[in-house]
């Protein structure tokens, strides 16, 4: 790690006291802001659930400075974590597998797999160096609502007595990791900018997506509620047409999001301007669902992003999140 880390000792210092004694310490990671608490203090993760309002159904990440850390944690550590570890971590992916004791049953709400995951950021793995310890992470914001990118995210939503925010600007990603259940085979249980093609290629077997199939154990407890939700009503829209729909049926002050720069049918109250990048967009996307919920418009309009023909397969897998957060955000 050559990157400097943007934060002073005694920042750091501060939130090592703050989690020893059981306290949140929110950090920046790659993908948003994580709140922090000592994965192995039942009391302090339980704290996180309180005070995200998190369901107890809904289990946590666990993060860690590296492979050794993660496989310190599980029953066992196969050849195919190692190989993803070595792929992609530090970095947007989280590994699914079954938990070893030391684990308590509150942050995988009670059930036998822990998630995991080395963040890349120079922050948080500085803190996860420091601690020499695992740190549960769930988006440092009230349950349900949308992830933060900016530490002011993080400070408009929780005191600072009880959350301890480490500033380390803009989060690079934007959206949540990849998380990846190691079974007999693989899954995405919910996608990120790590591609199932990518995790594919890895581990030289096919990664199966999307939720399951009828009848089968639910792998992915927390993924069937809406999420990653703004306040106001949300929808998404293809066509100019679908568009003019949309604003007549919600008379008042509309907020339109899209990543397409043609003239709108309707002179837009409030126009959203997004990236055309893929990259760029995901960074944005929270950011700019939060500026439009804001305004308190009657509607937010969401265009779909259409990726064109010719996209990267690295690019079409960042709109696949994007896509998979937008549903979720107007469902
Ligand atoms: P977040 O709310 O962004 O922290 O995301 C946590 C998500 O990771 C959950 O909604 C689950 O889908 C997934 N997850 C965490 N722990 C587990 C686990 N033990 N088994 C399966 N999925 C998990
Ligand atoms: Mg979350």
């Amino acid at each position: 790690m050559t990157d400097p880390v943007p934060i002073s000792d005694t920042d750091i210092n501060d939130a090592l006291r703050r989690l020893r004694s059981g306290g949140l310490v929110a950090f920046p990671t790659e993908t948003v802001y994580g709140l922090g608490a000592d994965a192995l203090k039942p009391g302090a993760v339980n704290r996180v659930y309180e005070l995200k309002q998190r369901p107890r159904t809904n289990p946590l990440i666990v993060h860690v400075s590296d492979a050794a850390a993660a496989a310190d944690l599980v029953r066992g550590w196969p050849r195919e974590a190692e190989l993803l570890a070595r792929a992609f971590w530090p970095g947007p992916l989280t590994i699914v597998l079954p938990r070893s004791e030391r684990v308590p049953d509150i942050v995988t709400a009670g059930g036998p797999n822990v998630a995991l995951r080395c963040p890349d950021h120079p922050v948080a793995l500085a803190l996860l160096r420091a601690y020499e310890g695992p740190l549960v992470g769930p988006s440092a914001n009230p349950s349900g609502g949308l992830s933060p990118t900016t530490a002011d995210h993080v400070r408009e939503a929780f005191n600072p007595e009880d959350v301890f925010v480490l500033d380390g600007g803009p989060c690079r990603v934007g959206v949540e990791s990849t998380v990846v259940l190691l079974d007999e085979a693989p899954r995405v249980l919910r996608p990120g900018v790590i591609g199932a093609d990518e995790i594919a290629r890895v581990l030289g077997v096919p990664v199966a997506t999307g939720a399951q199939r009828k009848g089968e154990r639910l792998h992915a407890p927390g993924q069937l509620e809406t999420h990653y939700a703004p306040q106001s009503p949300a929808s998404l829209y293809d066509t100019d047409q679908e568009l003019a729909r949309l604003l007549e049926q919600a008379p008042g002050h509309a907020v339109i999001i899209t990543e397409n720069p043609r003239r709108l049918p309707t002179p837009p109250d409030s126009l959203v301007q997004m990236p055309r990048d893929a990259r760029a967009y995901a960074s944005r996307l929270y950011a700019a669902l939060r500026d439009a919920d804001a305004l308190e418009p009657s509607l937010i309009a969401i265009h779909r992003p259409a990726p064109m023909a010719g996209t990267s397969p690295e690019d079409m897998a960042i709109w696949a999140a994007v896509l998979d957060r937008l549903t979720r955000a107007t469902s």
